[in-house]
């Protein structure tokens, strides 16, 4: 059985002191055990305190981004020795943000994935098609080939271990989610190709989350699909009361 995995992608929001008046507010909640998995990604000034303050409870901090390097002369970068250092667990990589703002490619995407793993740090790979690309009926091809590029060269146990983010784009900050057999479809296919790829049992245990505006109100549908595993929200990941309901369903 896949435990399902509820990750915050807090994108450019919070300072150390909002991170942390955060985390105070919803450990009381979450700190014990809870059916998912828990897991906050926040900017990089905020993960050495956010680390600090979740330890001994079962929630998990993760960040947006890492460079593939572990040093050298790359300005403004971060490796993946640096975050593992903090207590980070968990790294996003290849978000559509960064695809589309900040030149992320599959290739990019690919050497990060592997930086992440070689040092202890389970990817949360993204991958998605744009409403121009759903539109066109790319949607398959899209992921299949974010997928695939995205995981070239890893073994069937690194795949089985990390998580993919079926995150649409046009799904994403919209108010306009998929519905639950879209995306079931979608995350499912993209199962089918880590099967093809890496075989049967990397597909069975590989974490499949979907993600674009996630909210309270539509978590449950989304998880009951069984190819589901979990969420990556945006913007309701921000409120602690909100981010509660959408870990204890
Ligand atoms: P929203 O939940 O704000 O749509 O953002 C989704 C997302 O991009 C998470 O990575």
């Amino acid at each position: 059985m896949r435990q399902p995995i509820i990750a915050g992608n807090w994108k450019m929001h919070k300072t150390v002191a909002e991170a942390l008046a955060f985390v105070e507010a919803i450990k009381p909640e979450l700190a014990g055990a809870t059916a998912a998995e828990t897991v906050i990604c926040a900017p990089f000034t905020a993960l050495a305190s956010l680390a600090e303050a979740v330890k001994g409870t079962p929630i998990r901090i993760g960040a947006q981004d890492l460079f593939w390097e572990e040093q050298g002369a790359y300005t403004g970068e971060i490796s993946p020795l640096m975050l593992k250092e903090l207590g980070v667990s968990y790294v996003i990589v290849g978000h559509s943000e960064r695809r589309q703002y900040f030149a992320e490619t599959d290739e990019t995407v690919n050497k990060k994935v592997k930086a992440a793993l070689k040092h202890g740090l389970v990817p949360i790979v993204c991958v998605g098609e744009t409403l121009e690309q759903r539109e066109a009926g790319e949607t398959f091809q899209v992921v299949e080939q974010q997928t695939r590029l995205g995981l070239a060269g890893l073994t069937a146990e690194q795949v089985a271990g990390l998580v993919i983010a079926y995150e649409p784009v046009w799904a994403i900050g919209t108010g306009r989610t998929a519905t639950d057999a879209d995306a079931e479809e979608v995350i499912a296919y993209i199962r089918g190709v880590v099967n093809d790829l890496f075989g049967a049992e990397a597909a069975e245990r590989v974490r499949i989350q979907y993600g674009g505006s996630v909210k309270p109100d539509n978590i449950a549908g989304l998880l009951a699909q069984p190819n589901i595993d979990g969420a990556l929200v945006g913007g309701a990941s921000l409120d602690p009361v909100s981010f509660i309901a959408l870990v204890r369903r």
